[in-house]
């Protein structure tokens, strides 16, 4: 695909800035992820994704009250969350809306499938947690690590945490490394890299 004189403008920033380029962009409005799951931090996510120009849907479920602010308002709360989605995508940036297919951004637990990239979060104890990988990280350690993040709903530093999981997830569409990683991000928002166990295949 190339980008349309519209597109360039809309994403002058990114193609400015060297890692992403117009090349990049190309990534990005190519590579999509498919939501699963709810919460702030997938709805902080989404939306920064889609204002970057990367694709994203939704699952089944429905809109819930700690997902109001970016992307949904109150009056979405309760309502069917793919085609409230669909609705704010419409307004926000339309681009956002093709191209649906690649990787997936989900909430812990989940199963992920599709070629990637996956980025997964989860609460954990005293803060929460990201694991990902691109298309071409290794499936099984993925799923080791996963296995780490807690399931709790977690209700503070949701805006961090999506935040960090949306650069993640753009960092591993514009292919850069590593293509398997994790981080834990604490209760007073320090990052740190999770110390990522390798499965059989790969010690
Ligand atoms: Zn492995």
């Amino acid at each position: 695909m190339s980008l349309s004189e519209e597109q360039i403008v809309r994403y002058s920033r990114h193609i400015l800035l060297t890692p992403v380029g117009g090349r990049g962009q190309e990534h990005l409005l190519s590579c999509g992820a498919q939501l699963i799951g709810g919460g702030g931090a997938l709805a902080t996510a989404a939306a920064y994704l889609a204002a970057g120009g990367s694709p994203v849907w939704g699952d089944q479920g429905s809109v819930g009250e700690d997902e109001v602010g970016f992307l949904y308002d109150a009056q979405d709360v309760g309502l069917p969350r793919n085609l409230r989605l669909d609705a704010a995508l419409a307004d926000l940036n339309p681009d956002a809306m093709a191209h649906r297919s690649g990787g997936a951004l989900a909430r812990s637990p989940a199963r992920l499938s599709g070629p990637g990239p996956w980025v997964l979060i989860g609460a954990t104890e005293g803060g929460a947690g990201i694991v990902f990988r691109s298309a071409t990280g290794c499936e099984k350690c993925f799923q080791l690590n996963a296995a780490r993040l807690a399931g709790d709903d977690g209700s503070d530093g949701e805006v961090l945490l999506g935040t960090v999981a949306a650069l993640i997830f753009q960092r591993l569409a514009l292919e850069m490394p590593p293509s398997l990683g994790g981080f834990w991000i604490g209760e007073s928002g320090e990052i740190t890299p999770i110390e990522m166990r390798a499965c059989e295949q790969c010690r």
